[in-house]
């Protein structure tokens, strides 16, 4: 059987996609992944989503995504998509062994957390270095730590981070964070916070754990040995659009391209939402609203298909 619309990744911009392509009795397939729901799944309090004016938290609100989807009779299968030929229609799309042939996809496979790529950061991930506060900082009561980076991630982790630990520093390359005004006046506000600026960090330290980080002042290129009990990396995000390599138009950093309002792909037929595509915005919110536009797009784009 050729599906109608095969939506790839269950962030708020699949989810959202599979719910107005189901209202729209496209009958969609939904490929989740195995990070199923999206970065929102090791997010906490949301505060910003629309129509929760008390806040909900990330899984909680994602639990809420999917069964709307589901309730309009979505598919899902819970594996990743291993490949893709979209050179031909109906186009493939393999998870593992199996195949499945569709008249339409839609990319949402979202971004991932970044990593600094500096010695000892490999070896150590999952002993005390991590990029989800919200995974990981529980196994950190009472200890010290670090989180490097300078946006609203950044913020989220050190604030969340200080339930547990005793002190948190917060580490930053340059004199100012990018983060919204809100979040860097809670964080410069809290007793357990502090800020080293100018300085990066070059090597994680420690055997079995992590012991300390070494750093480097951009500025005076002094350097320090830093005692911490763990490292949270909280630099952005690359999407997650390798599959898609050679398959579609890509942008220099690897995001989908799609052209200013719509959610088209180079090719037609494929369409995108969601962080694989913006790095703008990359909000619930707005990932969710390309969601809505590229089940319409998709739909209307079929319906064109028939004519
Ligand atoms: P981001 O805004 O891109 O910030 C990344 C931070 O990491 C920047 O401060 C950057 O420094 C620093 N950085 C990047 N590469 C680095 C490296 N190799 N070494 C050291 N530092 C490095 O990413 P984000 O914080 O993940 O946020 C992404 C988007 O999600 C934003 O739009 C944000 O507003 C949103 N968000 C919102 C919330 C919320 O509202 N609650 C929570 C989380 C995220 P520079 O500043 O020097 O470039």
């Amino acid at each position: 059987m050729t599906e109608k619309v095969l939506i790839i990744g269950s962030g708020p911009a699949g989810l959202t996609a599979a719910t107005y392509a189901a209202r729209a009795d496209l009958q969609p397939l939904l490929i989740e992944g195995f990070e199923s729901g999206g970065q929102l799944m090791i997010t906490t309090d949301v505060e910003n989503y629309p129509g929760f004016p008390d806040g909900i938290m990330g899984p909680e609100l994602m639990e809420h995504f999917r069964k709307q989807a589901e309730r309009f009779e979505t598919r899902i299968i819970s594996s990743d998509v291993s490949r893709v030929d979209l050179s031909e229609r109906p186009f493939s799309v393999w998870v593992d062994q199996d195949l499945y042939t569709t008249e339409s996809v839609i990319i949402s496979t979202g971004a991932s957390a970044r990593w600094l790529g500096i010695p000892g950061e490999d070896r150590l991930r999952g002993f005390g270095v991590s990029a989800c506060a919200t995974c990981d900082g529980f196994f950190f009561r009472d200890r010290e730590l670090a989180v490097v980076g300078g946006g609203d991630s950044a913020m989220e982790e050190a604030l969340f981070l200080t339930k547990f630990a005793t002190k948190v520093t917060l580490i930053h390359r340059r004199d100012e964070f990018r983060a919204s005004k809100i979040m860097v006046n809670r964080v410069m506000a809290h007793d357990k916070i502090d800020v080293l600026w100018d300085t990066v960090a070059e090597e994680v330290l420690g055997d079995d754990g992590v012991s300390g980080l070494r750093l480097r002042n951009v500025v005076t290129d002094e350097e320090s040995e830093f005692p911490v009990h763990g490292l949270f990396v909280a630099i952005g995000h690359t999407p997650n659009a390798s599959i898609f390599e050679g398959h579609l138009e890509l942008d220099n950093d690897g995001y989908v391209v799609t052209p200013p309002g719509t959610t088209r792909t180079s090719v037609p037929g494929v369409f995108a939402a969601g962080d694989v595509v913006d790095k703008v915005y990359r909000q619930a919110v707005t990932a969710a609203g390309m969601g809505c536009q590229a089940a319409i797009d998709a739909e209307r784009w079929l319906h064109d298909q028939q004519d």
